[in-house]
């Protein structure tokens, strides 16, 4: 500590009461002490001296032993006695010197004992020695004082910055609600209620905008924020006008947490989902504009059998992902059935990165067909995973999951790879001719990395393949969202001699003033519309139409799904081209794949249907 401790003026003087009987030794004493600067006050016997005593509570009384009526031993005792003058030290003055007598003096509490006749220096000295005995003290009671006030002021000021921590991390900074832990000791307290009372029931009510992104990606961050605080208020005013609504949170992002307590029935927690949902709904006007909004809400009823708010809340966030699974702007109520698929999602996505890790992936080949001419002039390349405990698990049970969690990535590139490595392989065996081509799907999160063009010739080139071989199938939908990038990243695969088809054609948007424009080889018919397709012209759908957009457009066609002969005829009848179905065969691993090359299509085909 830098500062010192200054002890206030009035509280150093020396003032002394001199208690002696003998008019001279009253007098001679006096003056020597005034002399020295002390104040002195005088008392001829014991009565005197306790009030003076009393009256100005001296810092010091020297005090004659042998007076009349009451002597020193007594006054000392009374002084003692009274609350106000117990402290005060006594230096007796006696012509006694004995050791007895002494002795008889320090038990009635003296702190000092000098002998008459005295010696003025003697005196002084004794007399200095208890003033500063008593100033060290006062001393050291204002520095304890005073370390013990400030040690009080910082506790103070520690349980005021205490608070204020408290605050900012019990609640969201912009929208002022309380956070998420906030809300998880509140549900703690709740849940802990429950467990001794189970009939209280209660719910958690888990929101999240949604497209909320598309906001802040169209409007700016700033907007975004003052959206978050307009939600945050309607929901607070749904709070006032319940009282069931315990606590609203923010969790982040443009997450909200309602929890309602006490419950009677879960009508009570529709009834305030659906105001949430109807209060959100309406428009927000800011940035001088009208912006609409909804959101998605999971529901858990809670209950004693929750052991962990924790658990809850992840309940609530499944039920939440599967209303805007459904629909966006509704509520869903948690049913067990969803955290199954949940915990199946999670052990999917560990085991879909192990299986990148472990290269579990294998590609099948399934040969396209030239449909008058039955022969194969190429393949498309059809990812399977060989899962170490299931067998071969086939892309419809992870590919859409793969999209959904990014993984679609890393997974498209090692198809990629694979791929580009069997079509070397092929070519350096002489087993295929110029014009068999190979397809590769590719995800529309593939085609939007800022680099993929790069990508794709690395692979081509690291293969060292002829790059006309690789066709990639895009799908109408990831053409159309992403317009403008993919129309560049297109004409640069075109430049580099890397054909395009566009796959599932028909379940998609079809802006066809768009797709003609677009640097696209071949359409592929969905197999959605081959398979209805029988020998009564009615059942041949949009089939035909396709069939005639591709040729306006000067593309190639392929039918997928082609399982029948009657198929087979109609197409070759309408003029498509190309197609591949199971009628020819199915996607098989690579060599076998290349065998069928070696065969006249007769031959497989009746194999494949024996
Ligand atoms: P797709 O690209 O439309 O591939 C055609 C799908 O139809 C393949 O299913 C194929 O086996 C199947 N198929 C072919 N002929 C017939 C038939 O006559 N009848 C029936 N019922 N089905 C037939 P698969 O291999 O299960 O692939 C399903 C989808 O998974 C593919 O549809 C494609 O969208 C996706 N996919 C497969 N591999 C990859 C990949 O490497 N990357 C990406 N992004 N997607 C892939
Ligand atoms: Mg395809
Ligand atoms: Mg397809």
């Amino acid at each position: 500590m830098s500062d010192t401790f200054t002890i206030p003026a009035d509280e150093v003087t020396g003032r002394i009461l001199v208690v002696d009987d003998t008019a001279t030794n009253l007098y001679i004493l006096s003056k020597l002490l005034a002399r020295s600067g002390y104040e002195v006050y005088q008392a001829q016997d014991g009565a005197a001296a306790l009030d003076m005593a009393s009256a100005h509570q001296p810092s010091l009384i020297l005090l004659d032993i042998m007076m009349p009526g009451m002597d020193g031993y007594e006054v000392c005792t009374r002084l003692r006695a009274m609350p106000e003058t117990a402290h005060i030290p006594i230096i007796f003055l006696s012509a006694l010197d004995s050791s007895v007598d002494k002795v008889l003096a320090f038990s009635h509490g003296a702190a000092d004992y000098v002998t008459k006749p005295f010696q003025p220096e003697e005196v002084l000295a004794r007399v200095r020695h208890q003033i500063n005995l008593q100033l060290a003290q006062r001393q050291q009671q204002y520095l304890n004082a005073e370390l013990e006030r400030r040690v009080q002021d910082r506790t103070h000021q520690l349980e005021l910055a205490h608070q204020q921590l408290l605050e900012v991390a019990m609640s969201d900074r912009l929208t002022r609600l309380p956070n998420r832990l906030s809300f998880v000791k509140q549900l703690g307290n709740v849940m802990a209620q429950a467990q001794i009372e189970p009939e209280q029931h209660f719910a958690v009510l888990f929101l999240d905008c949604d497209r909320f992104k598309r906001i802040n990606d169209s409007l700016g961050h700033r907007v975004g924020d003052q959206l978050l605080k307009e939600i945050a208020s309607r929901l607070t005013r749904i709070q006032h006008s319940h009282s069931t609504v315990a606590i609203i949170a923010r969790f982040g992002g443009d997450e909200f947490a309602l929890l309602l307590t006490p419950l009677a029935d879960r009508q009570a927690v529709v009834l305030v989902a659906d105001e949430v949902l109807t209060a959100l709904a309406k428009p927000f006007a800011l940035a001088d504009r009208k912006i609409f909004m909804s959101a998605s809400l999971g529901i858990v009823w809670g209950d004693a059998s929750y052991a962990a708010a924790e658990h809850l809340l992840r309940d609530a966030d499944v039920a939440m992902y599967r209303a805007k699974d459904c629909s966006y702007s509704q509520y869903l109520w948690f049913e067990p059935a969803m955290h199954n698929r949940a915990v199946h999602l999670l052990q999917l996505e560990t085991d879909l990165r192990l299986a990148l890790e472990r290269r579990e992936l294998e590609i099948y080949y399934q040969p396209i067909v030239e449909l008058c001419g039955l022969r194969i002039v190429g393949f498309e390349a059809l990812v399977r995973w060989r899962h170490p405990t299931q067998g071969l698990v086939f892309p419809g049970h992870f590919i859409s999951f793969a999209e959904e969690s990014g993984l679609i990535v890393p997974l498209g590139e090692q198809v990629l790879e694979m791929t580009c490595a069997d079509i070397a392989r092929w070519e350096r065996s002489g087993a295929i001719s110029p014009e068999i081509t190979v397809s590769v799907n590719m995800a529309a999160q593939q085609l939007l990395q800022p680099d993929i063009v790069a990508r794709i010739h690395h692979f081509v080139e690291t293969a060292g393949i002829a790059p006309h071989r690789l066709r990639l199938e895009l799908t109408e939908r990831s053409i159309l969202n992403n317009h403008a990038f993919i129309d560049g990243v297109l004409r640069a695969l075109q430049h580099r001699n890397i054909q395009l088809s566009i796959d599932d054609f028909g379940t998609g948007y079809s802006a066809l003033s768009y797709l003609h424009t677009l640097p696209v080889d071949c359409l592929k018919i969905d197999r959605s519309f081959v398979q209805p397709m029988t020998a009564r012209p009615d059942s041949l759908g949009i089939v035909p139409l396709i069939i005639n957009i591709a040729k306006t457009m000067n593309m190639q066609v392929i039918a997928e799904g082609i399982e029948t002969i009657t198929q087979l005829r109609q197409l070759q009848q309408l003029g498509c081209e190309y197609g591949q179905g199971y009628l020819f065969q199915k996607a098989v691993p690579a060599d076998v794949a290349i065998a069928l090359l070696k065969r006249p299509l007769i031959a497989w085909t009746r194999e494949a249907s024996a």
